[in-house]
């Protein structure tokens, strides 16, 4: 019998990835994401709550990307009544993420209107189950099947992670790659996503390819840098506030690598208060200093010279909820970085009521906003915003930064895939983006690349034959 695919999430939108493996003698699970926004007409949260389209119980083993919250949040349901038996594996820079993002998502559940997906318990039971792999190239055995990570270069520990089996029918070794969430080259901090393969060892038969920009070029790292630069300036100047709404993980660490880089070079009049409003940014920034392993060179040359890429002067952390209303009622120009980053949940909720009906108020957007978010309203030019029972009118500049993406464009996307050691007869499925941007991309890497290529649908099963 052949291996079977199912698309469990991440396929016809961006979040929710869970991709499901089996063969006879063994099923292996690749992340296990929450749903956020509406996708494909259904309402994210609706769509956590279905029951998994697999039994835990049957699992040899569950492989993360990485730890963003679209990747990991669904995982603690895996080991509600203690279903679940297997190891969860990753970087172990994933895996030290995953559990702050898995916590922290419990306290934002706590706050909320609403039943919770789950508790406390089932992320401590899923907490027991992690084992963290070396790294990038280190091999682990889960059931049938042999897994592999290789550098995404997204966020910390983000990993392409390759599956191989025996096919004892085929008389062959079969293998598959998914790609996780792919970075853009010459990003800071982190390295560029893998390019070197070895033709043999690690020949491909399929691919599981994200696309969330595959029908997008982004502005250029420089052009964004300057535009980020005019922002603060004038912040500077007029005493108003620069709101950015940040994934804890990658974006906060980038944009203050951003900001060091602008007072090292003299770019600023003076220092702009910098704010990180929320205890999971601290925690994140924290683990990001602990794995310096995984840092480009510039990073390292930067921390060789005893200048750390991540500490910038006059860095204001608000952790608890005290700090949080000080930081909301503060006076003039100040950065305040806050989650959640499409602006559905989280403190910066509390930022925008205050202030945007304050033409002053540069808003920020620097990471993908999914469809159905009050990020991507913002994004889509609406006059009035509802936070909770207020709405409030919406006088802020809303600026858009594709340049500080976390995810490569089309182009970045289509020069990984043309690097990758595909067999001649190899099937890219298309998925991690909204239908519009999958389906683009595909007909780029067929058009383009001669790529045999597949959009898959939401809970799509495929044998792989
Ligand atoms: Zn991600």
């Amino acid at each position: 019998m052949p291996a079977r695919l199912t698309f469990c999430g991440a396929a016809g939108g961006v979040t929710g990835s869970c991709y499901h493996l089996a063969l006879p003698d063994g099923e292996l699970l690749v992340d296990c994401g929450v749903f956020q926004g509406r996708f494909d007409g259904v309402d994210g949260d609706a769509l956590n709550r279905r029951p998994l389209p697999f039994d835990p119980a049957r699992l040899s083993g569950v492989v993360l990307t990485h730890g963003h919250l679209d990747h990991v949040g669904r995982l603690p349901l895996l080991a509600r009544d203690g279903a679940l038996r297997a190891p969860v594996v990753g970087h172990p820079a994933t895996l030290d993420i995953a559990r702050i993002i898995m916590d922290d998502s419990v306290k934002i559940a706590q706050h909320a209107r609403g039943e919770p997906l789950y508790g406390a318990d089932e992320v401590a039971e899923l907490t027991r189950h992690l084992q963290p792999l070396r790294g990038y190239g280190d091999t682990r055995t889960l059931g049938p099947f042999t897994i592999e990570l290789f550098d995404a270069g997204h966020i910390l520990g983000s990993s392409s992670v390759r599956v191989s089996w025996r096919d004892a029918a085929a008389g062959a070794d079969r293998a598959i790659l998914f790609s996780g969430d792919l970075g853009v080259p010459g990003a800071p901090i982190v390295r560029d996503p893998n390019r070197t393969w070895d033709a043999d060892r690690h020949a491909l038969d399929w691919v599981v390819t994200e696309s969330t920009y595959g029908d997008k070029q982004h502005t250029d790292r420089a052009a964004t840098r300057a535009a980020f630069r005019d922002v603060v300036t004038r912040a500077l100047r007029d005493g108003g506030k620069v709101l950015i709404p940040a994934f804890a993980l990658g974006r906060t660490q980038d944009i203050l690598y951003e900001l060091d880089g602008m007072h090292e070079r003299g770019e600023l009049s003076t220092r702009i208060p910098v704010i990180i409003d929320g205890p999971l940014a601290l925690s994140a920034t924290a683990i990001y200093r602990r794995h310096p392993g995984c840092y480009d060179e510039a990073a390292l040359a930067q921390l060789d010279r005893g200048d750390h890429p991540l500490e910038l002067d006059g860095l204001i952390a608000a952790r608890d909820a005290a700090a949080s209303r000080r930081a909301v009622d503060r006076k003039g120009p100040a950065i305040i970085i806050a989650g959640s980053g499409m602006c559905n949940g989280g403190r910066i909720r509390h930022h925008l009521r205050e202030h945007l009906d304050d033409p002053r108020t540069d808003v920020l957007l620097v990471g993908y906003q999914a469809y159905g978010t009050l990020g991507r309203a913002l994004q889509d030019g609406i006059d009035e915003a509802y936070l909770g029972d207020d709405t409030v009118p919406v006088r802020a500049r809303i600026t858009t930064l594709s340049g500080f993406s976390a995810h490569g464009d089309r182009d970045a996307l289509a020069d990984w895939h043309a690097a990758l050691p595909l067999k001649p007869s190899a099937l890219t499925f298309v998925t991690h983006g909204e239908p519009r941007s999958s389906t683009a991309y595909a007909d780029h890497l067929t058009a383009r690349h001669a790529a045999r290529t597949h959009v898959p649908s939401l809970l799509d099963t495929v044998d792989l034959t």
